[in-house]
């Protein structure tokens, strides 16, 4: 059996968005478990939509998802000869012809067919008269597909799909200024790059037989295809930006992890038994388009979120500090030294989904200065919760080891000796250190911050808040 050769051919004119990331994991993921090769294709023919800050984003997305290609990038633009060649041999193969129609002909025609209500493709008219290029004359290249008969596409996801001949129009195959369209190159370039299997978005379906029909006039088994179906937002509407961030790398920003991301993304559509968590090398070995479902996959940014952090908790402590230094950087809190950063780290990682979430629920831990919830610190840390705070200040500064059990007996027995429970004192000391209500254990939460910081922000906090002084900030979303 020869080589499975699979390959992603983004057109560089957006950023690598969600879906087409599931096309590139998806034809990663067959190449790599049949021990095939992944071709990464370029098609950037278009020139006036594409960009290079694109495709180097395209390039940059892939390289974070891992999605390693074994040849390219090959890029359209540099491969006219290649195209050139391939419409000559068309041509002189009488695959394909010159037509001289001109746009107010075509519109006339259409206009003509569907007042007689006929179906308004083009009506052939220079199908056989043999026109050659002419200076001064306008002039595109038509296929000529046949008149009759079906063109039958099997696609592993959908079955056999019927498509009658004489509806496929002798499409466009190279425009009046000598650019070659879509189709052609798609297909030339399939031929050249041996492809064997083509997973695409669903939305290629109808691209599919007029494609089939290049391959056999040039004299070409098409590959195997595969269409995916849509990726739509929870409202089941197709995705966009209304739903959110669609850039993969929008993602990244937003501190998921690339082995989550390309978890979910197989997720979305494809599916092997209930499983949820799956390792890159599992998907490897269990990915297969037969088990792509038909129906569209829904977007849904919580389960994401979820995955993400299941991916988490299988990073190292060391490494998930190492990961969250810079989103702590950003913040400009990225000098804590790396001791403190992992306790601290320990601490709230089981709280958190993504990066992100993690530095948040560190800020307050390795920040200098805090800020505070209007609603927590009016609640928590008015007059009478203020002067609890400052006892247990005085019985904190006096604890031998500065760790979480000592600190605990400090807290208690302060609440003792008031007849008051623990969270009247727990829940004020909260408020003051981390400016807001959730926190991990407050015990735990004071042994990291070390002994000298705790008690000095207990007392900034009470002090600022006597003063009407506290800094705010905006509630949590
Ligand atoms: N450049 C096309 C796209 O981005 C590729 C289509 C295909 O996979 O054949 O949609």
């Amino acid at each position: 059996m020869s080589v499975i050769r699979t390959r992603f051919a983004p057109s560089p004119t957006g950023h690598l968005h969600i879906g087409g990331a599931r096309t590139a994991l998806f034809n990663y993921l067959y190449a790599r478990r049949h021990g095939g090769q992944f071709v990464l294709r370029i098609e950037d023919s278009d020139r006036e939509r594409s960009t290079d800050e694109f495709t180097l984003s395209i390039l940059e997305a892939l390289s974070w998802l891992g999605l390693d290609y074994d040849e390219g990038p090959h890029y359209q633009s540099r491969r006219s000869a290649y195209y050139a060649e391939v419409i000559e041999r068309l041509l002189a193969g009488g695959h394909a012809y010159h037509c001289i129609c001109t746009p107010e002909d075509l519109e006339a025609k259409r206009a003509a067919a569907q007042q007689q209500g006929r179906v308004s493709g083009y009506d052939r008219t220079c199908r056989d008269a043999g026109h050659t290029p002419q200076q001064g004359r306008r002039s595109v290249v038509r296929l000529k597909v046949p008149l009759e008969g079906q063109t039958l596409m099997t696609d592993v996801i959908r079955g056999v799909i019927a498509f009658e001949n004489r509806e496929l129009d002798d499409f466009v195959i190279v425009r009046s200024d000598g650019n070659p369209m879509f189709h052609l190159v798609n297909v030339a370039d399939d031929i050249d790059m041996g492809i064997t299997h083509i997973l695409r978005g669903e939305d290629h379906i109808t691209n599919t037989p007029r494609q089939m029909q290049i391959f056999a006039a040039l004299g070409a088994r098409p590959p195997v295809y595969g269409h995916m179906p849509l990726i739509v937002g929870q409202d089941r509407t197709r995705l966009s930006k209304r739903h959110g961030a669609t850039s993969v790398l929008a993602y990244r920003q937003a501190g998921f992890l690339p082995e989550a991301t390309i978890n979910y993304l197989a997720r979305l559509g494809w599916s092997h038994g209930d499983q949820e968590v799956f390792t890159r090398q599992e998907l490897i070995e269990l990915f297969d388009p037969g088990d792509i479902n038909k129906a569209a996959a829904a977007w849904d940014i919580e389960k994401y979120s979820w995955v993400n952090a299941q991916h988490m908790r299988g990073r190292g402590l060391e490494e998930l500090t190492r990961l969250v230094r810079p989103q702590l950087a950003e913040r400009g809190q990225g000098g804590c030294e790396e001791a403190r950063l992992r306790q601290a780290v320990a601490l709230v990682r089981e709280r958190a989904r993504t990066l992100v979430e993690l530095a948040d629920q560190l800020e307050p831990l390795v920040a200098n200065a805090i800020t505070y919830e209007a609603k927590a610190a009016e609640k928590f840390l008015g007059d009478k919760e203020c002067s609890l705070l400052l006892g247990l200040c005085e019985r904190l500064e006096v604890i031998e080891s500065w760790e979480a059990p000592a600190i605990d007996a400090a807290f208690r027995a302060l609440c003792e000796s008031q007849a008051i429970k623990l969270g009247a004192l727990a829940q004020p000391a909260r408020v003051a250190l981390t400016g807001g209500t959730a926190s991990p254990g407050i015990f735990e939460l004071c042994a990291v911050l070390g002994r000298e910081r705790t008690i000095a922000r207990i007392r900034e906090a009470c002090t600022a808040a006597a003063n009407g002084a506290l800094p705010l900030r905006a509630p949590a979303q």
